[in-house]
């Protein structure tokens, strides 16, 4: 079976890979030409892990590759996956421009049945517009081009950047929906291999599918600004009121469970901010209000200023000083910095008349990009970015920074101060060096945490991502 995906991003570059992984005949096209070259060429755009050996395994065994020549591909497929981006517009409305002009080029370029699988996440009712889009635009070319028959799959991805291939190929779930019985059998087909492992199906109708996925982002912000409201809390109460004692016993209950309890400077990345902004949206077109995900979103659009609040009340005043900030990805294992809670942190800071050093294992070609001017220093790793800085701030939690010898930090500062967002020090470890730590919801860094409670929240850390 050949499967054109279109849109080489993060989800349809890892899609097509593996789908070609499964043995299907995969071609992932793009508009964005200096993409694909280099995807031609064996480089891989994106930091993710595992990809770069899946790609390269299925472009040797002939089963994947790239093209900019979209209509070739459409017209040589029998499925097309639309993995395009569905950016936020400023009002919050998801942006589906790349939606329209992916189905126009397919209605265009098809000459025989086509199952069109929209992988994007969109609002309800979009596979029902696109199915009439391209109905109409079929109907509308002349007699004779040998356009015909299609159906419409909503197909929504759950992949996690950082581990999209395992995601892939382990999912929670595949939700496909259509009242096609003959794209049913497709789909199946398709993902037979996940069948075969006992990964659940779940077939409903495309506003169901559609729904689903923005449900489920949402949901999973909701844990998330309600764990950093409680951390808030914690900071309030002081130094007996440590979140994540609270936060594992809140995971220890089966009908709440232990992930996305994990306090920070809040949700960041393409999807979560832009799909329950598009939810609400979605929902008031409808007549409706999301009153709890608009709560969410507003807790969220605040809480990476309690980091910035924390480095203002360490440090006295930000006027002049020197700030490290350490990770910029909007979260570990990936270089994408779209929507990072720790960029915002950098804007608000370089507002306020701080320079800062930067550094991000894997970000930094994405960061230099949104992060611009004379105060903004890019180093080559962590010992560079801390020298002579008055404050270190934990942007992003990566692996790295755990490991971190504080001792050397602290003797390369100007300064005493860790504001620690991700909470991934032992607060005992980094006072005894001599940092002043200020943690989200650990008692505002005066706290001292038992040994054993101590390991009780480091299990909550260890399965929240
Ligand atoms: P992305 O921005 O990384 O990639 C989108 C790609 O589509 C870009 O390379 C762009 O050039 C290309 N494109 C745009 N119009 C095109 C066209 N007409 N033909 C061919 N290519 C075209 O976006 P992404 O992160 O991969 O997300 C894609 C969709 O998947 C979005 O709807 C997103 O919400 C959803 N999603 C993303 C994730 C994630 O973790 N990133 C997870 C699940 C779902």
């Amino acid at each position: 079976m050949h499967i054109t995906v279109m849109g080489t991003g993060y989800v349809g570059l890892v899609v097509g890979a593996g789908l070609a992984d499964f043995g299907l005949i995969v071609t992932c096209v793009d508009i964005d030409k200096d993409k694909i070259n280099s995807l031609a060429e064996g480089k891989i755009p994106i930091f993710e892990p595992g990809l770069q050996d899946l790609v390269r395994r299925n472009v040797e065994r002939r089963r994947l590759s790239f093209s900019t020549d979209i209509k070739h591909s459409i017209r040589n497929s029998l499925v097309i996956f639309v993995a395009v981006g569905t950016d936020m517009r400023q009002d919050g409305v998801a942006d589906l421009s790349q939606i329209w002009s992916a189905a126009d080029l397919i209605a265009d370029s098809m000459e025989e049945y086509k199952v069109v699988v929209v992988k994007s996440s969109v609002p309800v009712g979009t596979a029902a517009s696109l199915n009439a889009r391209m109905r109409q635009s079929l109907s509308s070319r002349s007699p004779g081009t040998g356009a015909s028959e299609f159906d419409v799959v909503s197909n929504p991805e759950f992949l996690r950047e950082g581990s999209a291939v395992e995601d892939f190929f382990h999912p929670n779930r595949i939700v496909i929906g259509t009242a096609s019985e003959r794209a049913v059998a497709i789909a199946k087909d398709i993902y037979r291999p996940l069948y075969l492992i006992e990964t659940p199906f779940v077939f409903t109708t495309w506003e169901s599918a559609e729904l689903t996925k923005y449900a489920a982002n949402a949901f999973l912000a909701l844990k998330v600004s309600f764990v950093n409201e409680l951390a808030n809390l914690c900071d309030a109460v002081g130094p007996n009121a440590d979140v994540h004692v609270i936060a594992h016993s809140l995971g220890l209950d089966r009908r709440i469970g232990p992930k996305f309890l994990h306090p920070g400077p809040g949700f960041g990345g393409y999807c979560f901010p832009k799909d329950t902004r598009a939810l609400i949206e979605a929902a008031r077109s409808y007549g409706e209000e999301f009153r709890t995900v608009e709560a969410a979103v507003a807790v969220n659009d605040r809480q990476f200023l309690r980091v910035v609040d924390k480095v203002r009340k360490g440090l006295e005043s930000l006027e002049g000083k020197v700030v490290a900030i350490l990770g910029l990805s909007f979260k570990m294992n990936t270089d994408d910095v779209r929507e990072s809670r720790s960029v915002k942190i950098c804007e608000a800071l370089l507002a306020e008349n701080c320079s800062l050093r930067l550094f991000d294992p894997a970000g930094m070609a994405q960061a230099r990009r949104v992060l611009k001017g004379d105060r903004v220093t890019f180093c080559s790793d962590s010992d560079e970015a801390v020298e002579g800085s008055d404050a270190v701030v934990i942007g992003t939690e990566w692996n790295e920074f755990r490991n971190l010898d504080l001792r050397r930090v602290k003797e390369h500062m100007r300064g005493d101060l860790l504001v620690d967002a991700r909470n991934i020090f032992d607060i005992a470890k980094a006072k005894s060096v001599g940092f002043r730590y200020y943690g989200m919801g650990r008692g505002g860094g005066e706290q001292k945490v038992p040994a054993l409670e101590q390991t009780a929240a480091e299990n909550v850390l260890a399965t929240t991502e």
